[in-house]
């Protein structure tokens, strides 16, 4: 077994023993160190946004001082949600290394895929508003000096060829 999964297989099942939140456990791995190990702890932190790779990429970036996380690999018990691929990418993580699909975590009652499959339709539920008055808010960011550059890491990628090229890279291993 791959030791990085070992370990993040660990941390789920540290998890579901506490009663923390569902069986997710990731890892983060720079330089083949691991920066930061973390559970899903939804149930224990009370708030939804706290799945395993999201707990897992807030540690790993208070410990390295910075949000880029460019250079880092992350290993999951699941494959990632919405919210965490999002959040993969904002944080230029270059590689995942799953172990459960989609499929498996909605077998537990998960709704991970239906939610993939929902936000890549056309939403009816979001609405535009007071665009003018926002794009006022762009424009004095636009004119800061000094901001930060989040352009730097450029993946060439388009999100999906990412997780396709992933999921390739993971049935090689
Ligand atoms: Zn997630």
């Amino acid at each position: 077994m791959n030791k990085f999964m070992k370990l993040a297989i660990n941390e789920a099942v540290n998890g579901i023993e506490n009663n923390d939140g569902g069986p997710f456990g990731a890892v983060i791995v720079k330089d083949g160190k691991v920066i930061a190990k973390a559970h899903n702890c939804v149930l224990k932190n009370k708030d939804a946004t706290c799945h395993g790779e999201m707990q897992a990429i807030r540690k790993a970036s208070k410990k390295l001082g910075t949000f880029d996380l460019s250079g880092c690999e992350i290993y999951t018990t699941g494959y990632p949600c919405p919210m965490c691929s999002g959040a993969i990418l904002w944080a230029n993580i270059e590689k995942v290394y799953f172990g459960c699909d989609m499929q498996d975590a909605q077998k537990l009652g998960f709704r991970d895929k239906q939610f993939q499959e929902e936000l890549s339709a056309k939403p009816n539920n979001i609405f535009q508003v007071d665009r003018q008055d926002c794009l006022k808010v762009y424009e004095r960011y636009k004119q800061l000096k000094n901001k930060a550059d989040y352009w730097f890491k450029k993946l060439a990628i388009t999100p999906f060829a990412y997780f396709t090229n992933l999921t390739k890279h993971i049935t090689q291993n």
